[in-house]
């Protein structure tokens, strides 16, 4: 494009809330034929909710989820065993939301918020440590605290058995469930406690926007750190197909699941090529990554595009190559226009 043309799409994009870093993106943009979008705080407002507490009974492992199993929030069922130690609500709530209250992550937000809510005092946490992809640890009253997934409490040798028809049950709601556990002081005997909710909402305009870029034949796909079963309820929503979402990928995993989509290695690419000379004679796709996160710097680094979406962090906005002013992801389509200048004529 000449030097006049860069400018005007530069400045329309300006308008637009699309911010291009310079003129080699705002030509790349328009060659893009499949859109990564990160699920948290890209296709969904990242504004999570507490919805569920529910404690388990620590010493059975089998048969113990069942009092769960009809009710979320609701009081512990009496109908099993009593334990010694009946943990409830209050206890598991009180756990989590005192070790996350060192977090800045939004799952780790809704937690604290809801405990609040709930009129639960906190402590707060020392020796917290986050584990990126995995959720937290934190010493809590003396004693350790973990709140994350399966993979944070295999790490620590606790099995997360006893919880997984909870777990599953949440996360076939869309919402990500969270495990709690805590360790006692000067032993090595972690305890499974509860799991906790949290729920987002979808963007409003995240199926529009999907929609678009598949009216423009562009491949929509999806990859998160989240589990599958969340992150296809969450597909599901907007219309990605459920065979291009890429659930549990671990911060460090995301620019290499990008590349892996780049060279058109992932088995729909491999479909789709057969019938599209373009990938079969550049050997694979050109991807705009759309996140928002810190986790996703490499990724956004990574891809043909890199793109930031909205209350983006410092560090996704510097790793980008386009930076969407809103949190809105129809401005995804916004910038491949500007680019290939049909929004021009309508501006
Ligand atoms: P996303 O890719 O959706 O932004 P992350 O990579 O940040 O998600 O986290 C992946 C998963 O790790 C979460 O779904 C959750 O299970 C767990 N996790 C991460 N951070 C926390 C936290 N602060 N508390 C509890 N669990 C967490
Ligand atoms: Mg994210």
């Amino acid at each position: 494009a000449t030097p006049a043309a860069t400018m005007v799409g530069t400045s329309i994009g300006a308008k637009n809330g699309v911010l291009f870093k310079g003129g080699d993106v705002l030509e790349r943009a328009k060659d893009v034929d499949t859109v990564v979008f990160d699920k948290t705080g890209t296709l969904t407002e990242g504004e999570m909710e507490l919805t569920d507490v529910v404690p388990l009974d620590g010493r059975s492992t089998d048969g113990g989820t069942e009092t769960a199993a009809d009710g979320g929030t609701q009081a512990i069922g009496g109908d099993t065993e009593p334990a010694t130690d009946e943990i409830d609500e209050e206890t598991v709530l009180r756990a989590a939301a005192s070790a996350e209250s060192g977090s800045e992550h939004p799952l780790a937000q809704a937690i604290v918020d809801g405990a609040e809510e709930r009129g639960i005092d906190l402590v707060d946490p020392e020796g917290f440590e986050n584990v990126p992809g995995q959720g937290v640890r934190a010493t809590v009253d003396g004693e350790e605290v973990l709140v994350g997934n399966r993979t944070l409490l295999r790490e620590a040798d606790i099995d997360p058995a006893p919880a997984v028809e909870t777990l599953e049950r949440l996360e076939s709601e869309g919402k990500t469930a969270m495990l709690v556990a805590r360790v006692p002081a000067g032993t090595s005997d972690g305890r499974l406690l509860g799991v906790v909710a949290d729920a987002d909402t979808v963007k409003e305009s995240a199926k529009e926007a999907v929609a678009a870029l598949q009216d423009r034949d562009v491949t929509t796909r999806m990859i998160t750190g989240d589990n599958e079963r969340t992150a296809e309820a969450v597909a599901e929503a907007v219309g990605i197909d459920p065979d291009n979402v890429r659930a549990g990928v671990l911060p460090e995993d995301k620019s290499d699941a990008i590349d892996d989509i780049q060279q058109g290695v992932l088995s729909s690419d491999a479909r789709q090529g057969s019938g599209d000379e373009r990938s079969e004679s550049a050997g694979g796709r050109r991807a705009m990554m759309v996140g928002d996160g810190v986790n996703d710097a490499p990724a956004l680094a990574t891809a043909y595009v890199g793109t930031a979406i909205g209350s983006g962090t410092d560090v996704a906005i510097e790793a980008a190559d386009v930076t969407l002013m809103r949190d809105d992801p129809l401005d995804v389509v916004k910038a491949i226009r500007i680019s290939d200048g049909t929004l021009r004529k309508i501006k």
